[in-house]
């Protein structure tokens, strides 16, 4: 007898990267899908996330270029930020993509099913009382911005999602929390004209980076005049008609006019059943085999609430994954370490492969050879008028472990560093590959030079 037409290959819970990415592929596979999604196809990345952030830390560029200027010998004056304008901006950029997304999915002929999701058997998804069976389920329902015990976000307390929809530039802002989120943030508003504290509770802004970029970074910012403290953990907050008003645990106090909470991302799983179904949760995130698998039925999950990096393009690649796994095409498992990572602030900070230490770690102490490339020898640097390094990290008589980098736009050389970290090259295949003169691509290639131990343009 045939199914019945509400049965799906699979049923994908939430519309965000990791489940967009998933439904996309498995329809391009030949499979059947319907996307369950309570708010906005393209989830937090599309419009409370990634795209947004970037869209103001272009502003913000902008206005560093003006406030710049006479350095360069242009004539201009910085004037001030329009919000709403700012806004305008952004959520343009944010509508075309929107637009775009919804055309693809209806043009894969996926099932998009608008809606509140539950997962109340091990192939039902439940969507305001009606019912979504799949051979294959999906879980991609993301994550939250967390806060701390005892700090309620409201008022001037807040979370990127208020802070992104901020009509004014705030005089002051605190930000709790020095990581990627936290750090873009701050530069944002320090380019716009606030006065920025960051308070983070590790000993290093960017702290899951290699240590060398953490402190190049810290020292970029205490040249822009971004404050920060490290090292001493939030203690209370309190707010009123002045202010918001901070206490770290050493007794150190601090005011402000908004307090931005960056305490990292939780995962969106409470109440939606998957406990009920036997899936694993580990403090809220489902735990999975490295096939992305939960060990139920045919449940498999992907992005956010899976551990690990909290990345769009890691759900991007965990939802192809999957849908060719469900497909039978037994996809090469994401190595983790090999997923590239930016923090898009001025300087960017851009990384991929593991750390100094973490190779260290692996290999022990010996087996590990580093460089540091200064992008003071690198000619579109200088025309740019930035600082910086690319880090290189080998295992000795091996291939490239990591590549890390400081600097303005290095986001957008890690391209070339994941290849070479995925494809396990060595310094000396890399050093024969002529790169084009003046980019700041350029780098990455003197660095391999000077790795294979024949420097162009290197200065120590
Ligand atoms: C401020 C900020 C900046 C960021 N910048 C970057 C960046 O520059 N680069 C980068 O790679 N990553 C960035 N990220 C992280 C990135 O946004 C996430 O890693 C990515 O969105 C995760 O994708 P996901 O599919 O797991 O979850 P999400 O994008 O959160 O999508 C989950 C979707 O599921 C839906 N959903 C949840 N529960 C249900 C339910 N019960 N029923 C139906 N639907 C449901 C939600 O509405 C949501 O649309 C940023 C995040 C933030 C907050």
């Amino acid at each position: 007898m045939a199914d019945s037409p509400t049965v799906f290959d699979i049923v994908v819970l939430g519309g965000g990267s990791g489940g967009y990415a998933a439904a996309l592929r498995a329809t391009e596979l030949g499979l059947s899908v319907a996307l369950v999604e309570a708010e906005k196809l393209g989830g937090t990345c599309l419009h409370w996330g990634c795209i947004p952030t970037k869209a103001l830390l272009h502003a913000a560029e902008l206005a560093d270029g003006a406030k710049d200027s006479e350095k360069y010998g242009v004539k201009a004056t910085f004037e001030g930020i329009d919000m709403a304008g700012v806004h305008a901006y952004k959520d343009g950029v944010i509508g075309r993509l929107y637009k775009g997304l919804q055309g693809l999915v209806k043009a894969h002929g996926i099932t998009y099913v608008e809606g509140y999701g539950r997962l109340v058997g091990p192939d039902t998804v439940e969507v305001d009382g009606a019912r979504y069976q799949g051979r294959n389920i999906i879980l991609a329902t993301g994550s939250y911005a967390k806060t701390l015990p005892g700090l309620e976000i409201g008022g001037r307390i807040m979370t990127s999602d208020q802070a992104l929809t901020l009509d004014r530039v705030p005089s002051s802002a605190i930000i709790l929390g020095g990581g990627v989120i936290g750090s873009e943030f701050a530069s944002v508003w320090k380019s716009f004209g606030a006065d920025v504290t960051i308070i983070e509770a590790l000993p290093h802004l960017v702290p899951n980076e290699d240590e060398a970029l953490s402190k190049a970074f810290e020292r970029a910012y205490r040249k822009r005049k971004i404050n920060f403290s490290t090292g001493v953990r939030f203690q209370s907050a309190t707010q009123d008609d002045q202010g918001v008003h901070v206490t770290l645990e050493d007794g150190k106090t601090f005011d402000a006019d908004i307090l931005l909470v960056a305490v990292g991302r939780g995962p969106r799983t409470d109440g939606l059943g998957y406990g009920e179904q036997g899936v694993t949760l580990d403090r809220g995130f489902v735990i999975t085999n490295e096939r992305l698998h939960t060990g139920v039925a045919n449940i498999y999950a992907v992005g956010d609430i899976v551990p690990g990096l909290q990345l769009a393009h890691r759900g991007f690649a965990q939802g192809i994954f999957v849908a060719e796994e469900i497909a039978g095409l037994s996809p090469a498992t994401i190595v983790e370490s090999g997923i590239p990572r930016v923090t898009y602030s001025e300087p960017e900070v851009a990384s991929v492969g593991v750390t100094e230490a973490k190779a260290k770690e692996l290999h022990g102490d010996d087996a590990v050879e580093v460089l540091e490339y200064n992008l003071g020898g690198n000619g579109r640097s200088q025309i740019l008028g930035t600082a910086g390094f690319v880090k290189l990290v080998r295992q000795k008589d091996g291939p490239v472990l990591g590549v890390h980098m400081i600097g303005a736009r290095v986001g957008e050389l890690i391209a070339e560093g994941q290849l070479i970290v995925n494809w396990e090259a060595y310094p000396e295949d890399v050093a024969g590959l002529v790169h084009a003169h003046p980019t700041q691509n350029e780098a990455i290639g003197e660095a391999f030079l000077a790795l294979a131990g024949k420097p162009l343009h290197a200065h120590n």
